[in-house]
């Protein structure tokens, strides 16, 4: 073969490795994909107006096509999951931020974390209850501080050292939120977000009382973003569970159990009842599965929500994104409080089991 036939077949190769790295890149570059959660429980259909369930499918809406712009414009998922869990914070539908239920003491104290996937840095906060949103507050933690979690007065003090937004307690109150707690304030009830721990009894007391919306107030909210670097970041937010005792943390502001984030396989963020998050290390788990047995984002959720989890009694649901840009909402409940959006640009939600 002649020296310029070699030079020719050469250069030829040259371009078409170059044009599939481009495309490769390109395939990349469109995986960025955001999924939230605005709580798992006994939602049923039947107990919601469509006044109510839209109410809720708008303001799903509006969080995560809040993150989505940050992700589609080349910003990075921590920003994503911070501004879609803000939203959701600021909103009394869900029981994180304003409209969080209350303690047995009658106050709110809520809890928080975040991830990021590059550098498995995290933040988190506990029993803070003068930030208006402590998902911000464990982002502080985790890129200002030395440390992974900060909880109860010394979060807030170091919150305020940070500029962030310091609000009264009264700020929190929702009244739905306060009568929830008024119905079984003084025993040992505990109202989960995840009613389906409910004695079969309570929950039809509490049906008739609360019929007007039907709900219980499900809400814990979280967000889970990959961005068109391939970063992966986490986050959740949570106000607990009403009647819970003074001083409780959950799985929320658990790295690993409430929220967890790697490059290497996913990014989930949990809501359910956090006792048995915490026991199963559930947001961990799902990772784990996928790092060292090889399963898809799927498997590992099911295995993890559908068996594990469920075997020992625990309630609730997660959602996370894989390092390709696949997701999973995964829930073992009635019904979670979901949305997802990718690089198509339509943000869909849903309620209930299926896609309504
Ligand atoms: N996991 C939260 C907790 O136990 C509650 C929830 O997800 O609604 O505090």
């Amino acid at each position: 073969m002649s020296g310029k036939r070699i030079f020719i077949i050469f250069v030829i190769v040259l371009i078409s490795n170059l044009l599939a790295t481009a495309q490769n890149q390109q395939k990349d570059m469109d995986r960025f994909t955001i999924v939230i959660h605005g709580g798992a429980g006994t939602i049923l259909k039947k107990n919601m107006t469509p006044e109510k369930e839209l109410e809720y499918k708008n303001k799903l809406k509006e969080a995560l096509t809040a993150g989505y712009s940050i992700l589609a414009n080349g910003g990075n998922s921590i920003d994503a999951v911070e501004t879609a869990i803000k939203i959701m914070e600021d909103s009394p539908l869900f029981n994180a931020g304003k409209g969080a239920v209350f303690t047995n003491e009658g106050k709110n104290e809520m809890d928080a974390s975040i991830m990021e996937g590059k550098t498995l840095n995290a933040g988190s906060v506990a029993m803070v209850n003068t930030i208006k949103n402590p998902i911000s507050a464990a982002r502080m933690v985790m890129e200002k501080s030395p440390h992974v979690m900060m909880v109860g007065e010394g979060a807030v003090k170091f919150a305020k050292e940070q500029n962030l937004e310091i609000v009264d307690s009264a700020y929190f109150y929702d009244e739905k939120r306060w009568l929830q707690w008024q119905n079984i304030k003084g025993s040992n009830d505990l109202e989960l977000d995840h009613s389906d721990d409910r004695a079969e009894n309570n929950r039809k007391e509490f049906d008739a009382e609360f019929s007007d919306d039907g709900d219980r107030k499900f809400g814990t909210v979280g967000a889970v973003a990959i961005d068109k670097n391939g970063d992966i970041a986490a986050g959740t937010s949570t106000g607990g569970m009403t009647n819970k005792m003074y001083g409780r943390a959950g799985d929320s502001p658990i790295i690993g159990a409430g929220t967890y984030a790697n490059n290497k396989t996913c990014g989930v963020s949990c809501t359910g009842h956090g006792e048995y998050f915490i026991r199963k290390v559930v947001a961990y788990d799902i990772s784990a599965l996928m790092e060292y047995k090889n399963l898809t984002l799927q498997e590992a959720a099911d295995i993890v929500i559908h068996k594990k989890l469920k075997e020992i009694g625990g309630s609730g649901g997660i959602i996370a994104v894989d390092s390709h840009g696949n997701f999973s909402l995964t829930f073992n409940t009635e019904g979670m409080y979901r949305g997802s959006m990718t690089k198509e640009g339509k943000p869909i939600v849903s309620i209930y089991k299926g896609n309504d």
